[in-house]
């Protein structure tokens, strides 16, 4: 037989109630900040992610799925969910909408990664894209909605945050760093030594023991932030406090992608190992540019839900099964199979999960089954009463049973 590809995962029937639970919740939180559903294909043109995640990234430089297509052309499975996003705002003229304007997706994210505990290769992302302001107090509201989601699913984690300032601070900070490690390069590996040349601030994100252990002194960009910048950063403190957010400033969070501009956060847990990033985003004020619209802030964040259900796990978390069946109906014999049959649809139409066996089980087996599947209620169907015209509805739970008519059955079910 094939198998599935590497770093790639099923969800089997038993378990897909535990993602329609969290993508519930994410819609829920969605509707109550306003934010619209938006769907962009999973493939883009490759150019979209070299211009909008940036040619210096790791994502781009070595965890793309990219490919030729039939035309001829250089396709790229999504490897993050920004930049497919804002290639619709301009495409489609969203810049007319009222704003802000805040979308939210849920997609599928494609990444050639070394897959381990919460390191796919095919994961899934719940992101927001908050379009046209500016200030810090939307920055706020983005990471308010994050956390509403993670506290609504029952989690606690650490709320990181930093700024990466604007070009003009980046300037100065690239300076420093480039000061601070041009003796030091001997000792750090080669894909710093290229970072160096090409985008120093990416040093800050090497994950390699002794690149990190010379990090440690590394200068911190809220050193060199300019006025503005340092404004925007104290707004977003200050609305964070206003609405009860405790946070801790982290000079070393650069994140992996190079659009971000000022405000960059992280929802960390320590429960998850070295994989402990649930959720990271920050601010974007010139990718709707430098992917050929005009100029209009951003700011958003992408939460991964493999690990967010890892962490629910980690966490003991009881998600509810609420997709189990109401009606089970238990038959023997061709009358009451037949009659089981046409009480199970007709329930069905009115909105009253209902099951019926299928496999010719005894009697017994079907209780015992209806109770595997979680039935609510089990109707035994046979020759008494079909004769009878009536039928007795056993409650699961505690056993208690109740005599109706077998043409009361839809109603007694309806509300
Ligand atoms: P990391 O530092 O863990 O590689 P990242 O900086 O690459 O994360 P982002 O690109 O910001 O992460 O993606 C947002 C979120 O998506 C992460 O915080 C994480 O929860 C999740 N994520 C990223 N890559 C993977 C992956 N390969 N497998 C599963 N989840 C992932
Ligand atoms: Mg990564």
């Amino acid at each position: 037989m094939v198998n599935i590809p590497k770093g790639t995962k099923d969800v089997l029937p038993q378990d897909s109630y535990r993602w329609h639970y969290v993508e519930n919740v994410v819609r829920e939180v969605s509707k109550l900040f306003g934010v619209k559903e938006i769907r962009t294909p999973t493939f883009e043109h490759t150019e979209l992610f070299l211009r909008g995640v940036g040619d210096t990234t790791d994502i781009v430089n070595k965890e793309m799925y990219t490919f030729e297509d039939k035309g001829k052309r250089s396709i790229t499975l999504k490897p993050e969910g920004t930049a497919g996003v804002a290639r619709a705002f301009i495409e489609n003229g969203l810049i007319s909408s009222a704003m802000p304007l805040k979308m939210y997706y849920i997609t599928p994210v494609f990444r050639y990664e070394r897959p381990q505990a919460g390191r796919l290769r095919e994961h899934h992302q719940f992101g927001v894209e908050f379009y046209g302001a500016k200030g810090a107090d939307i920055d706020a509201e983005v990471i308010l909605t994050a956390y509403t989601v993670l506290k609504r699913l029952g989690l606690s984690v650490a709320l990181n945050i930093n700024s990466m300032g604007c070009k003009e601070c980046r300037k100065e900070y690239n300076n420093a760093l480039k000061e601070f490690y041009k003796d030091k390069l001997d000792g750090m590996c080669p894909t710093c030594r290229e970072r160096y040349e090409k985008n120093p601030l990416r040093i800050i994100d090497c994950k390699e023991e002794n690149c990190k252990k010379i990090n440690e002194n590394a200068p911190a960009i809220t050193d060199y932030l300019c006025d503005e910048c340092s404004e925007h950063f104290e707004s977003l403190k200050k609305h964070l406090t206003i609405a009860g957010l405790t946070y801790t400033v982290n000079p070393k969070i650069v994140r992996g992608l190079d659009y971000y501009t000022k405000t960059v956060f992280e929802f960390v847990t320590t429960a998850l190992g070295s994989q402990g990033t649930v959720c990271g985003g920050g601010r974007y004020d010139n990718l709707i540019e430098q992917i050929g619209g005009s100029s209009v802030p951003g700011v958003g964040f992408g939460m991964g839900l493999e690990r967010v259900l890892m962490l629910m796990d980690a966490e003991g978390v009881e998600i509810p099964n609420k997709e189990s069946v109401k009606v089970f109906l238990a038959s023997m014999g061709d009358k009451a199979n037949e009659k089981a049959f046409e009480l199970c649809y007709k329930l069905r139409t009115e909105g009253i999960s209902a099951e019926t066996d299928h496999v010719g089980r005894s009697f017994k087996s079907q209780f015992k089954y209806a109770d595997k599947i979680g039935a609510e209620y089990v109707i035994a169907l046979g020759d008494n009463e079909i004769e009878s015209g009536k039928c007795k509805v056993k409650k699961m739970l505690d056993g208690s049973e109740t005599e109706i008519e077998l043409d009361e059955v839809v109603s007694f079910f309806k509300v």
